[in-house]
């Protein structure tokens, strides 16, 4: 979708730091981290929140959430982590284009701000 920030970044039309890319799904370095390790998954396709989920989706949504498992794997968070999906005005989503941060590497409070 013209003028997504992520859109641009999932076709590398500008730079980010990639953690983990297959052909549905990319995951980047935050560029704003919130804890040590903050890392952005998200969906090629612009899906605008988890409020514009399609019957379609439901395969892609089931790989993004397989994937975090290995991702954080990966990341080497085996003593835990958050992940977090702001959904629309009162969660303060700022990018409208569905994204899970990951956070992880530091005690996380709960309940969160
Ligand atoms: P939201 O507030 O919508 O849940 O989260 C959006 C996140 O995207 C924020 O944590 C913000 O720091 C991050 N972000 C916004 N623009 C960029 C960008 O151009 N590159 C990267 N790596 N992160 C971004
Ligand atoms: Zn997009």
């Amino acid at each position: 979708m013209a003028d997504c920030i992520f859109c641009m970044i999932a076709n590398h039309e500008i730079p980010s730091n990639v953690a983990y890319e297959d052909d549905q799904i990319i995951a980047f370095h935050d560029l704003d981290p919130q804890a040590p390790v903050h890392v952005l998954v998200i969906p090629k396709k612009h899906i605008a929140s988890l409020d514009d989920v399609k019957e379609e989706d439901r395969e892609l949504m089931g790989h993004i959430m397989f994937k975090i498992h290995e991702i954080a794997t990966d990341l080497e968070l085996e003593n835990g982590y958050r992940v977090v999906s702001n959904n629309g005005e009162d969660a303060f989503q700022t990018v409208k284009h569905l994204h899970f941060h990951i956070l992880g590497k530091r005690k996380l409070t709960w309940p969160p701000g």
